[in-house]
């Protein structure tokens, strides 16, 4: 299988170049140029599979240059069970009636990010070694939370890697800034900033394209490479577990093969619902996909009026990893729906970046409606939405988890499809105490230090509390780094002995 670019259809790479290189060289996202089919008896074959052999079932497919012994060696050291907190990797749960949950954040760092970014080291050194002869790979983040940490996990003491992550100084839960600064591993370092998560973004992309540092690094026979999810590798996994979703339904009796479901997925970047988007057109049976946004409602405005306009008040959530108003992989679902039409990206996308928004055609649009359906939720929901669901079912969401189960609640009031349907779960209600908390009580725990909070909470749900992040009280802060944004070059440069 190829892959090409959605602002340029006459490339063609293999996954490998695809996973190596990040991005395409004229700003484009790598797709693949077509998608392998699943017949509803190969989704019946996967039921009796644990979680690996349902990955490699689906991954093999798309990773054509990958021999079976590479895609064995990446699966299993990737979703090795001692790492996640359930044998089934990623468990679907039922609620009540309909109503099932796709708990996507049983890895090390408690984040569905842990999904793709266990799987992403082991896909990127594979490739490194097909297409960049040995280069040490030097991955640059700039992270609001929860991708800075789950990069630095699935990276740590990987060959012939190194990692740096720059977060925001301020711009972090407590929970997420412990998670990185406590961080272990020889090849890893973190560092935060002063300014914001837009500053340090913005940077780093100016690091990446810089020319001279780029020689720098060659010289040293080292290259930059992105864990973001403009990465093919970072979405390819998350493709995954909508089949094994489907074929827990499928093992709980819950469904019978054929029948349609809906996903509802709490958005950011666009990349979750997008690789749902994907199973969908590769014969998964699924109905509708629900894209669900907290107070930040671009993408919501989008999907009912074909509009996007990021010119808008931005608002920082207790959903922090949905505060984002440029979603990314938004393009890659432009390409594919508009006819793999290149020359649109390119207009949609310069218009982006010069007048902040664009507009498709009622054409493009009313297709799009036909596969997706959307909604928001804002603050006092996530709440309500939180209390309810502790109290009726006894069910403990994280705020970004509730944001969708409310969208869903009014999907299903709106409309009256209440088809068997799955809830992406995306963080543990344990990264986000504070909020969790004072949801669930009305709010007098507030001033408790974090590890209080996470101990109270943990007495009133009688919910676990994942180890990786129990195990935080105790450990050591290795990195105090801060740097002002204008000297984040100088500070890679250190970083990596250059
Ligand atoms: C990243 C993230 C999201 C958003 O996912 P996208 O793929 O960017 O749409 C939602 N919830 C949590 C907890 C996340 O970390």
């Amino acid at each position: 299988m190829f892959y090409t670019s959605t602002r340029n259809k006459n490339i063609k790479v293999t996954a490998s170049q695809a996973i190596a290189q990040g991005i395409s060289e004229e700003g484009g996202l790598f797709v693949p140029c077509e998608l392998p089919q699943f017949s509803l008896d190969k989704i019946a074959s996967m039921v009796d599979m644990p979680y690996t052999e349902r990955a490699k079932t689906v991954l093999k497919d798309f990773l054509t240059d990958f021999s079976e012994e590479e895609l064995d060696y990446c699966v299993n050291g990737a979703y090795a069970t001692e790492k996640f907190s359930s044998s089934k990797i990623a468990p679907t749960v039922n609620v009540a009636g309909n109503k099932n949950i796709l708990e996507l954040w049983h890895g090390p760092t408690c984040a569905f990010k842990d999904m793709a970014l266990q799987l992403l080291p082991y896909l990127m050194t594979v490739s490194a070694k097909k297409t960049a002869d040995g280069k040490t790979i030097v991955i640059l983040v700039a992270t609001s939370g929860d991708t800075g940490k789950a990069a630095l996990e699935g990276f740590k003491d990987v060959d012939n890697t190194r990692i740096l992550v720059f977060y925001p100084v301020d711009g972090v839960s407590p929970m997420q800034k412990l998670q990185m600064t406590t961080q272990d591993g020889e090849n890893v370092s973190v560092c935060a900033i002063n300014g914001n998560f837009d500053d340090a973004q913005s940077a780093v992309k100016a690091i990446f394209t810089n020319d001279e540092i780029k020689a720098q690094l060659a010289q040293k026979n080292m290259m930059f490479s992105s864990a973001n999810s403009i990465n093919w590798g970072r979405l390819v996994p998350q493709i995954v577990y909508y089949f094994s979703t489907y074929c827990d339904l499928l093992e709980q009796k819950r469904i019978a093969l054929g029948d349609e479901i809906n996903v509802v997925v709490p958005t950011g970047n666009f990349g979750n619902i997008l690789a749902a988007y994907y199973a969908k057109n590769m014969g998964l049976p699924i109905k509708k996909l629900i894209c669900a946004s907290n107070s930040n409602n671009v993408l919501t405005d989008f999907l009912k009026t074909g509009e996007y306009d990021k010119n808008r008040k931005f608002f920082t959530t207790t959903s922090p990893s949905m505060d984002i108003l440029i979603s990314s992989n938004l393009e890659r679902l432009l390409y594919h729906m508009s006819g793999e039409d290149d020359t649109l990206v390119n207009e949609l996308m310069n218009a982006l970046s010069t007048d902040g928004k664009y507009e498709v055609s009622k054409t493009l649009i009313d297709s799009i409606q036909t596969v997706f359906d959307a909604g928001c939720c804002d603050e006092a929901s996530v709440d309500a939405t939180i209390k309810e669901h502790f109290d009726k079912y006894h069910y403990l969401c994280d705020t970004h988890t509730a944001v969708a189960v409310e969208v869903y609640d009014d999907y299903v009031k709106r409309t009256g499809d209440d088809i068997p349907t799955v809830i992406d779960s995306t963080a543990s209600p344990y990264k986000f105490s504070k909020s969790v908390l004072t949801a669930v009580t009305g709010g007098e725990e507030a001033n408790l230090d974090e590890f209080a909070m996470v101990d109270e909470l943990n007495k009133i749900s009688g919910v676990d509390v994942p180890k990786p992040l129990q195990a935080l009280k105790d450990k050591a802060v290795r990195f105090n780094n801060v740097c002002d944004k204008e000297n984040m070059s100088e500070m890679v440069f250190k970083l990596l002995n250059l």
